[in-house]
C-alpha cells in the first residue's frame, strides 16, 4: 500500500468496468459509490458475445485491413457497415484510425493489449471465487473458423500471436467438426483456444458482482451524471440530474458515453463507437458446445442461457441512430449459413463498443484533473478486461506502485 490512500471514490458508469472497479476499491477499504442512469450492466456489457478472450492481442488497426475495407463497404451484406448520416461527424476518428493501420502501431497495440490481456483471467478468477458462477461461466474453449479467402490476414494473426507467446491450436475442417458436429462445413480451417472461458449470461455475472459490491458496503445512485470536475485539490464534484456529490476522487467509466464528460474537462479524446448487434435463437443453444466465430463474416455464436446468441458486425454510426434491420438480417443469415436448422430469431439488440482510433483503452488520470481517473475505450474486449481494469484503476486510486507500464493507455497520447 502507499503512504496516502484515498478517502472516497465516485464511479460514473455501472458497466463491467464500473462494477469491477467498485468491488476492488472496497477490497482496499476505500468507500465507493457507483452512479448509473440505468440499472448496472444494461449497456454494452449486457449483450456482448460473452467471450473471455485473453488471446485476442491483435486488433483491427492492421495494414491488411486497409485492403479489405473498400470491399466490405461495397457489399451491404458485409461485416462492416456505415450509417452515412453520421460519417461526416466521424471523419476525424476515421482518419486517425487509418493512420494507425500500419505495422508499427499494430504491434504497439498488440503488445500493450497483451500486457493486460495476459492478466485478465487471473483477475476474474479472484472474483469468481467470491460469487456463485454456477450456470454462468463455462470453460470449453472458443473456436475461430475461416474460409480460404483471406488467408494472408489469418497468417498475420497467427504469427503475431505466436510472437507474443499466445497459446493457439490450428485446426483442420475435420478437427473442427469433431468439436462442433452441427456446423455446416462452409469453412476451410480454424483455430482453437481450448483454455478460454465464456459467459452463459454476461448480465447475470454483472448482477452477481454488483450484489457483492452492495453487500460489502458499496453504494449505488441511479441518476444521470451531467458533469464531473475537480472542485478543490482533494475533492471532485459529481453533478447529476438530481443533486451534487463530493468525493476525493472520481472515475469516468461510461463506456461509449464517456466522451461527453471528458470533453467538459477540456480534453479532446477521440472516443467513438463501433455498433454491434445480437439476436437469440431460443432453445437452440445446444447446437454448439462453445462459442464459434466466423472471422470472414465478422460474427459469432455463443451458447447462452437465453438461447443461442448470434452476435457481431461493426457498424460506424454513432450513439443516436436507430438499430439497423439490415445488420440484424446479416447476422441471422450468417447464423443460418453455419446452422441451417435454425428457425426464427428473437431479442434484436444493439450495443455500443467504446473504441479509440488506436484500439487501446484509456486507463489512467485525466490530463488536467489528477483526481479524475479514466477507465473506458475497451472496444471489442471490454468484457474480457473488466476484472483487470478494476484492479489497475483501484491501484491507481489508492496511489499504489505497479510494475505495469500504464503509459500506452494514458489519455496524454492524444494531446
Ligand atoms: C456486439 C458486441 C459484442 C461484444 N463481445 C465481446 C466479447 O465477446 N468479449 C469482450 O471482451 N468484449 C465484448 N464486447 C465489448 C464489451 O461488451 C464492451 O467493451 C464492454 O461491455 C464495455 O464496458 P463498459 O463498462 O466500459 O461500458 P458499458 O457496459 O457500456 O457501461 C457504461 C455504463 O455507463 C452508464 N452511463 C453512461 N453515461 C452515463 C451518465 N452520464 N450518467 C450515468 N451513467 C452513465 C451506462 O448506463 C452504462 O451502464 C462486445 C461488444 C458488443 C457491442
Amino acid at each position: 500500500m502507499s503512504e496516502k490512500s484515498c478517502s472516497s471514490v465516485g464511479i460514473i458508469g455501472g458497466g463491467i468496468q464500473g462494477v469491477c472497479i467498485g468491488l476492488q476499491l472496497l477490497k482496499k477499504n476505500i468507500p465507493a459509490t457507483i452512479f448509473d442512469r440505468n440499472d448496472p450492466g444494461m449497456m454494452a456489457s449486457y449483450g456482448n458475445a460473452g467471450h473471455f478472450s485473453p488471446y485476442a492481442v491483435l486488433q483491427l488497426n492492421r495494414p491488411d485491413i486497409l485492403y479489405d475495407i473498400p470491399k466490405m463497404l461495397l457489399s451491404s451484406f458485409g461485416p462492416l457497415a456505415l450509417k452515412w448520416n453520421y460519417i461526416p461527424k466521424m471523419l476525424p476518428w476515421i482518419f486517425r484510425y487509418l493512420k494507425n493501420c500500419n505495422k508499427k502501431s499494430m504491434l504497439h497495440t498488440a503488445r500493450s493489449m497483451n500486457q493486460i490481456l495476459s492478466l485478465s483471467m487471473d483477475a476474474y478468477e479472484e472474483i469468481f471465487q467470491e460469487i456463485d458462477t454456477t450456470n454462468l461461466v463455462d470453460q470449453k474453449g472458443i473456436i475461430y473458423i475461416w474460409t480460404n479467402k483471406n488467408l494472408k490476414s489469418r497468417e498475420l494473426e497467427i504469427k503475431v500471436r505466436n510472437e507474443l507467446g499466445v497459446k493457439q491450436k490450428i485446426l483442420n475442417v475435420k478437427e473442427i467438426l469433431d468439436l462442433e458436429p452441427n456446423l455446416k462445413p462452409v469453412f476451410s480451417g480454424g483455430c482453437f483456444y481450448d483454455y478460454a472461458y465464456h459467459a452463459r449470461d454476461p448480465h447475470g455475472i454483472i448482477k452477481k458482482i454488483f450484489e457483492l459490491f452492495l453487500k460489502r458496503g458499496g453504494k449505488f445512485i441511479k441518476q444521470d451524471v451531467i458533469s464531473v470536475h475537480q472542485s478543490q485539490k482533494d475533492q471532485t464534484l459529481i453533478k447529476t440530474d438530481n443533486g451534487e456529490y463530493k468525493f476525493e476522487k472520481s472515475v469516468i467509466a461510461c463506456g461509449a458515453y464517456s466522451k461527453k464528460l471528458t470533453d467538459q474537462l477540456g480534453e479532446k479524446i477521440p472516443l467513438d463507437t463501433e455498433r454491434g448487434y445480437h439476436v437469440h435463437f431460443k432453445g437452440m443453444e445446444n447446437l454448439l458446445r462453445r462459442p464459434v466465430i466466423f472471422l470472414d463474416r465478422g460474427f459469432g455464436m455463443t451458447p447462452m442461457n437465453q438461447g443461442l446468441r448470434a452476435v457481431g458486425t461493426v457498424e460506424l454510426g454513432g450513439l443516436k441512430n436507430p438499430l439497423s434491420k439490415k445488420r440484424i438480417q446479416y447476422i441471422v443469415n450468417c447464423a443460418k449459413e453455419l446452422l441451417p436448422q435454425l428457425g426464427d430469431h428473437e431479442d434484436e439488440w444493439i450495443g455500443f463498443r467504446p473504441t479509440l482510433p488506436d484500439f487501446l483503452p484509456v486507463i489512467g488520470p485525466s490530463k488536467n484533473n489528477q483526481n479524475i481517473i479514466y477507465a473506458f475505450g475497451h472496444q471489442h474486449l471490454g468484457w474480457t478486461l473488466g476484472a483487470i481494469t478494476g484492479k489497475i484503476v483501484s491501484g491507481v486510486l489508492a496511489n499504489e506502485k505497479t510494475n505495469l507500464d500504464l503509459s500506452p493507455y494514458n489519455s496524454a497520447r492524444f494531446n
